[in-house]
C-alpha cells in the first residue's frame, strides 16, 4: 500500500501461485499495479492470450492435469514480465 499522494493505492503483494484447486487468477486479482503505470489492462489481456493458448496446448491431457501444467507455466512465464513492468512502474510512480 502506498500513501505518499492524497489517495491511497493499494498493490497486490507478489504471491507464491495464482492457481490453486483448478481456480487461476489472472488480470488485477492475480498482481495488482500502480494505476500510474498505465500497464493494469494490458498485463489483463496479456494474461488472457496466455492462459487461453496454454490451456489449448495442455488441455488434450486429462484435465486437472492438464490444467496443472497449463496453469503453471502460464506463471512461470509471466511472473518475470509482471516483475519487470512492476519495477519499472515504481520507478514512473517516484516520478509523477
Ligand atoms: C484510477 C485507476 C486508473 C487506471 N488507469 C489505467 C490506465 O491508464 N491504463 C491501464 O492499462 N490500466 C489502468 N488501470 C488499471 C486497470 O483498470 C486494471 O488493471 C484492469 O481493469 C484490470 O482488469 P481486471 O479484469 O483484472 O479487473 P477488473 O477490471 O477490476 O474486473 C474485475 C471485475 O470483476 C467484478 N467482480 C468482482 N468481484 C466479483 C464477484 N464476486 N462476482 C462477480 N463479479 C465480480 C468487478 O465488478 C469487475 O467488473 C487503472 C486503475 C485505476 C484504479
Amino acid at each position: 500500500m502506498e500513501a505518499d499522494s492524497l489517495y491511497l493505492t493499494v498493490v497486490t503483494p507478489p504471491l507464491p501461485t495464482w492457481e490453486r484447486g483448478g481456480c487461476v487468477l489472472v488480470g488485477d486479482a492475480a498482481h495488482a499495479l500502480q494505476p500510474s503505470s498505465g500497464q493494469g489492462a494490458s498485463m489483463a489481456l496479456e494474461d488472457c492470450e496466455a492462459l487461453a493458448l496454454l490451456l489449448r496446448h495442455y488441455l488434450p491431457e486429462p484435465p486437472k492435469i492438464g490444467l496443472a501444467k497449463a496453469a503453471k507455466k502460464y506463471f512461470d512465464m509471466r511472473r518475470p514480465r509482471l516483475d519487470m513492468v512492476l519495477r519499472r512502474a515504481q520507478q514512473f510512480s517516484r516520478m509523477k
